[in-house]
């Protein structure tokens, strides 16, 4: 992976925090700052092949139906936001389950954090999530 598309990586993430932290959008338009973001951590966590991209995304799937019911920023993630979820997917395409962890590893550093095991939300600081995203782009932009 070239070292542009890892700077545009950290961009996305960079201007997608930036605006969910500071300015925080209504529920709805979250996603759109969200998703790219989520694509990118995947990228520099694990590359680009598709179905594993799609796993980055999947367990937001959730978000359809709770968009429906008046939601707003900050409430708790559902229980598709666990670990059941790539754990029953695995067995069938370990590359979905690990883009489903990706999903996870930046939902941790987000408020309300994520219910790992369908209970209380686990919560690490962000600033683990930007190191290990900035040590991530810096091993793939790396010249070999
Ligand atoms: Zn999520």
């Amino acid at each position: 992976m070239g070292a542009r598309s890892t700077i545009a990586c950290l961009a996305t993430i960079a201007v997608a925090d930036w605006v969910i932290l500071r300015h925080p959008p209504r529920w709805h338009a979250i996603a759109l700052f969200d998703h790219p973001a989520h694509v990118a951590t995947a990228v520099l966590l694990g590359g680009t092949d598709p179905l594993y991209l799609a796993g980055s995304l999947l367990p937001d799937v959730d978000h359809i139906p709770m968009a429906f019911r008046s939601p707003q920023a900050g409430d708790p993630r559902p229980r598709t936001h666990s670990l059941y979820g790539p754990l029953a997917v695995a067995p069938f395409s370990p590359r979905l389950a690990a883009g489903m962890l990706a999903h996870f590893t930046r939902d941790l550093a987000l408020d309300p954090g994520v219910p790992l095991f369908g209970g209380r939300p686990f919560r690490l600081p962000y600033a683990a999530y930007a190191v290990l995203v900035l040590a991530a782009a810096y091993s793939r932009s790396r010249p070999l």
